[in-house]
Parts: C-alpha cells; structure tokens; sequence
C-alpha cells in the first residue's frame, strides 16, 4: 500500500468528496499563525516540518473519495443526498457501530494507528453531541442547541477537519482556574459583544491542530461555581485573527531521510498549545458559554466521550496490529522465531492485542439505546480497555523491546551506507539474515526502532498514557460504569445464605 505517492491524489472529488488535493491546497494558504522553530510558517502543507504528516492526511481523503470504497467511508447526508464521512453518521443500530469501526479503520491502516486526531476523531465527538442535542437545548436554550447542530450538518457537509483543545495548560494545576496569577491563563470569555465572545487565555493539548481546519475549544475538567467564564463550548478556525498555534517539536525535523525514520517522517500529527489572544468567536460559532453544567454534560450526558474513544480504541487496535507484525518479523530476521521462549512471549503478546480488538467489538455488542434511538458504545467496555492501556501499551513496548535485542540498534548508520561501494560488501555480510538481504533486514528494523524506540515513538508511548485523560480519572470512569450492582448483589446474596 502506497500511502504518500503525490500522484494518488485526485484533483477533484466525484459527488463532492473533499480529495487531498484540496486538503493540501487549503494547508498551503499562508493564513494560520502557526509557529515553528521560532518562526512563522507560511505554508504548513510543504514546510519540512509538515509535509510528511500533512500528505499522510491527504492520502485519508482520497481514500474516503475512492468511489469503490463510498460504501465503506461514506453515508448519505440527509440535507445534501450526497456521500460525506461515515463517522458522522449517527448510530442507530449495531451495524451502524460496526459500519463506523469499518471506515475508521481502513484509515487507521494507512496511517498504522500512528495518527491519533485524524478527522474522525472530533468529528465523532460532533456526532454525539448532535445525536442528543436534547441536552444542549435543555441546559443552554434551544438556540445554542441549533447552533452546535449546525455546525454538525455543516462539518459533514463540508468534510471539515477539526481538531480540539480541551484541557487548560498544566501551569499550576495545585490552583483552580481562576485562582491562578491571572485570570485569563487557561482560556476563558473576557466579554461578550454584539459580534460575539471574545476569548482570551491558553488551552492545550491540540494533536493535529496545525493540520486542521477547525479546533474546538472547550474544558474537560470539572469546573466548579466560580468558574464561569471558563465553561465554554466554541468552534475557532485555525486562521481567526488572534489565534495562535504554538506547535511542540517536530520529529519529522530529526528523521535524517524517510528510509532512516520511515515513520517519523510521515505520521507526526504534531501537538500544540493554542493561544487567543481575544479572539472574537462570532454567536454562530458558540455551542455555550458560561455554564458550568452543560460543559460537563457535553462530554457525559451525550455518546460524544464515547463514540469519540471508539475511534481511538479503534486506532490503538490497528497499531496494536502493526506492532504484532513488526515483532513477529523482527524474531524472523533475528532467527529466533523457532524458540519456545520467543513463541510463548510473542503469543503473550498476540493474546493482548486480540482482547484489545475484541473489546473494540464488545463496545459495540452491549451498546445501549438512548431515549433518543441513538447506539451509545458500551461504556463499561470502552473506559475497562481505556484504563488497562496506560499499563499495557508500555508493557507490550517492553516485551517488543525484549525480543528485538540489539538488533533495532545494530543497523547501518544510513540507509545511504548501501550505496557505498566500499563498505556494501561488509554490510551485506554481516547484517544479512535467512530470507532477508542486508536492505531488508535494515528497512525493517529501522521500521521497528521508529515504532518502539525514536523520539517519535517516545512521544507515541506519552499520548496512549494519556490521550483520554491522566489515568486516574480514566479510571474514575471505570469505576462510574462498572455494574456494581450485580457485583454487591453476589455479596447480599452471600452474606444472606442460611445454614
Ligand atoms: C501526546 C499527547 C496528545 C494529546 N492530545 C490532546 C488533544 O488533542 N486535545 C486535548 O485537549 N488534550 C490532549 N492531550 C492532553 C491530555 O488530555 C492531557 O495531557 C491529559 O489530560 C493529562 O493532563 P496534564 O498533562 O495536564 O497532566 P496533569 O493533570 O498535571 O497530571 C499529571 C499527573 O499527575 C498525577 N496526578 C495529578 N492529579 C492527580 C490526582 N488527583 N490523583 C492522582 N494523580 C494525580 C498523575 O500521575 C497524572 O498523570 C494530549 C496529551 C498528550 C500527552
């Protein structure tokens, strides 16, 4: 699978499909303020610290565009009649679940798992807000409502890219929002006009904001009385004036050539602190402000937490796969796949990333219906797989590690070293394994050291920590989904028995 020859992306979408070509156009207007290296990038599709990801991006709209795949990617918008994202769509029955994992999945394959707020991501978010907007209407008024279903109807429609901004920078977390030295660090409304709110403050930890179109902002953490101006709910595009994206980073920078670094250099996503510096945000673009309730109901009393990290455990699943793939080949080219030891850890191995895969399905399984006919994902199922991947990820990375020995480390300096003729003759034999040239060996090693060992898998091992929250809370919300009830009831039923 070819995943970034520029001439696989189309010039144009049949039926209106967004295609990476005009993903890549868009990317390339010198329009957002994001900053890089000390300096203004003007045009993040081809700077060098983005072309790689933002090609990878690309290929994802193409893939969604490819008429033999419409059934797969898309569903038809019930305002337009034309293809747009599956994730969109709102589910209604377990196939409807299933349909979703499908299409969410055929990307994750193109990317390897290793882009983690793809499109889909908030725009699963999205739909659960707009499948139960019930509660917007309830606890913010009717109008706000409509506009967040609006702005649903419209991401679909158009094939936006969003990307979010949900939790306040880490600054001084001992002191509460706005007890902090000034009132406005963790993004909050300094005032509202006749145009709209305006914005001021920092919000974190935005994965893929330099690449979108689009990034929410709003706050995950609870908020307590007191906080009210932090409890806002608001659509910003990436070039609203005042808006700044402060990128980490970019391991695309340190990859010496695609062949050294084959990951790296294609699926770093970035992540960036966002920055308004008032920023109106105009009343369309407001889903809700200065209420406290219904910025936490937002992410729990709608499926948007849940069909949101769907997607993710979905992701994680494909590259628990990938993962899988690169160990069983790394124990081929180092001839120990024939070990008992070896086949035990590896099977080890295989028995966790199956339950992940599984418990992917199972999320679907025990799905429950709202009042409103909408499919949540058993949430039980999602947060109990959630909560043990802080702990699983970094022990399958371990075990990986262990079975690779120096062989990640032992290869070529370059890629570039084949083409020396003065030392090719030692390398292809002395780097050479049963089956596989000495290129091979090292192409796939340095494709397992990118997964396991760079800087770009350093940072991968950081997000499955905590994409979904620091792992207590992730575990909080195990707690507030597991069905105590049948549990405590085995233990009445225990202490009730008779002689
Ligand atoms: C690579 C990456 C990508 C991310 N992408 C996004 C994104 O796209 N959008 C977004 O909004 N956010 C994103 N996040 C941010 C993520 O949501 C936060 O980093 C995460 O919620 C943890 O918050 P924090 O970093 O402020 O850690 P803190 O809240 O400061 O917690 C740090 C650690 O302190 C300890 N700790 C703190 N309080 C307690 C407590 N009460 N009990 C026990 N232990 C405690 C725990 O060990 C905890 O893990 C991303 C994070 C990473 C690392």
């Amino acid at each position: 699978m070819d995943t970034h020859s520029p001439d696989l992306l189309s010039k144009t979408g049949l039926d209106g499909m967004r295609t990476g070509a005009e993903y890549l156009r868009k990317l390339s207007e010198p329009d957002r303020n994001v900053y890089q290296n000390g300096e203004l990038v003007r045009d993040v599709a081809n700077h060098p610290s983005y072309r790689g990801a933002a090609r990878s991006i690309a290929r994802l709209y193409d893939i969604a565009a490819d008429p033999a795949l419409r059934d797969v990617m898309t569903f038809t918008s019930p305002d337009t009649g034309k293809p747009v994202l599956r994730c969109y769509q709102i589910p209604k029955t377990k196939q409807d679940l299933a349909d979703r994992r499908a299409m969410v999945t055929r990307w994750t394959e193109s990317t390897f798992g290793l882009m983690g707020r793809t499109p889909d991501h908030v725009a699963s978010f999205l739909t659960g807000y707009a499948s139960k907007a019930s509660v917007f209407d309830q606890l913010a008024g009717k109008e706000w409502g409509d506009n967040m279903r609006r702005w649903y109807a419209r991401a679909r429609d158009e094939h936006l890219y969003v990307s979010y901004a949900i939790v306040p920078p880490q600054i001084n977390r001992s002191k509460r929002a706005h007890e902090q030295s000034d009132p406005y660090l963790h993004a909050g409304v300094v005032r509202e006009t006749d145009a709209g709110l305006i914005i001021r403050g920092a919000q974190q930890l935005a994965t893929g904001a330099v690449f979108s179109d689009y990034v929410y902002v709003s706050c995950i953490h609870p908020l307590q009385a007191g906080e009210e101006a932090y409890a806002f709910g608001v659509m910003i595009p990436v070039n609203a004036p005042g808006f700044k994206i402060y990128a980490r980073r970019s391991y695309a920078d340190t990859a010496s050539s695609m062949d050294d670094y084959p990951l790296s250099s294609r699926f770093d996503e970035m992540d960036a602190l966002v920055v308004m510096n008032d920023v109106l945000v105009p009343w369309e673009d407001v889903f809700f402000y200065r209420n406290i309730a219904l910025c936490a109901a937002q992410w729990w009393q709608t499926p948007a937490h849940a069909l949101g990290n769907h997607q993710a455990q979905t992701r994680w699943a494909t590259k628990l796969r990938f993962l899988m793939g690169l160990t069983k080949r790394t124990a081929e080219i180092t001839g120990n796949i024939g070990v008992p030891p070896v086949i035990s850890q590896i099977g080890e191995m295989a028995a966790y990333a199956t339950i992940v895969e599984n418990m992917v399905q199972m999320q679907e399984y025990n799905a429950t219906l709202d009042d409103e006919g909408t499919l949540w994902p058993s949430r039980a199922a999602l947060y109990a797989v959630m909560a043990i991947q802080t702990d699983l990820n970094p022990k399958l990375l371990n075990m990986a590690r262990e079975l690779a020995g120096g062989s990640m480390i032992m290869v070529p300096s370059s890629m570039r070293d084949f083409d020396n003729p003065e030392i090719a003759a030692d390398l292809e034999r002395y780097i050479c394994s049963p089956g596989y040239t000495a290129q091979q060996r090292a192409a796939a090693l340095k494709l397992a050291w990118d997964l396991i060992g760079s800087e770009f898998a350093g940072r991968h091992e950081q997000y499955e920590k905590f994409y979904g929250g620091a792992s207590h809370l992730v575990r909080m919300n195990m707690f507030r989904n597991y069905d105590f009830g049948r549990a405590t009831a085995l233990v009445d039923q225990a202490l009730s028995l008779k002689d």
